[in-house]
């Protein structure tokens, strides 16, 4: 008899989404553990460690259990880093149950997923990403540490189709990277840069998960 596919999950917890374009929307979060960045300014450490094994069955069961009583169109897959575990199986199945999927990723591995929505986070100090997300990408968020540089912000600016949208997001909505995130959005006005948006963690205002 073929073994389940394993899953290391960090957590499964219904919130809204406090980031991005998707931004106050009822979703069921899935954080996938382990990531391949260790980011000074990470704010989900604790996903870095090894989390609990779930075959893609048991995290469904969750899932829909978890929607009777907190109904959510969405389901977001987020880290960590997410796509270092294999999720086609898992999201086959969120699919077939008619939720739309996201991913939020790092952008340093690539997955041809049939999901609905890649929101990518380049990490400094290369804000390196795979070239299929210049395409597949919904939205471009950096966040705004005190190392980020306005080329940075340019050069992502001209790599991305227009359409998308970049988001300057202040780490962990901190007053100095507030101000800093209109500083730099002020630079893209002035430099002509298009689609270019200041944002903000919604859920830590709400006090959320
Ligand atoms: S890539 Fe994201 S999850 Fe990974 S360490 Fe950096 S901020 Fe944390």
């Amino acid at each position: 008899m073929p073994q389940p596919h394993i899953l290391k999950i960090t957590e499964i917890f219904p919130s809204i989404q406090g980031e991005g374009l998707r931004q106050g929307k009822p979703t069921l979060f899935i954080r996938l553990s382990g990531c391949n960045l260790h980011c000074s300014f990470c704010d989900t450490k604790y996903a870095w460690e090894e989390g609990i094994d779930y075959s893609s069955d048991k995290v469904l069961e969750k899932i829909i259990k978890m929607n009777h009583h907190f109904p959510a169109e969405w389901v977001c897959l987020t880290g960590g880093e997410p796509l270092l575990q294999d999720l086609e199986e898992l999201v086959r199945k969120l699919k077939k149950e008619k939720f739309k999927v996201q991913v939020e990723t790092n952008a340093t591995i690539f997955r041809a997923l049939p999901v609905d929505w890649y929101t990518i986070s380049p990490k400094p100090k290369k804000y390196f990403y795979q070239p299929e997300y210049g395409k597949k990408a919904k939205e471009v968020k950096i966040i705004v540490t005190k190392e980020l540089d306005f080329e940075v912000i340019q050069r992502l600016r001209e790599e991305y189709p227009e359409k998308t949208p970049l988001l300057l997001q202040p780490q962990s909505n901190r007053k100095w990277s507030m101000n800093l995130a209109t500083k730099l959005l002020r630079q893209a006005l002035k430099a002509n840069l298009k689609n270019i948006r200041v944002s903000i963690q919604l859920h830590k205002i709400y006090g959320l998960r």
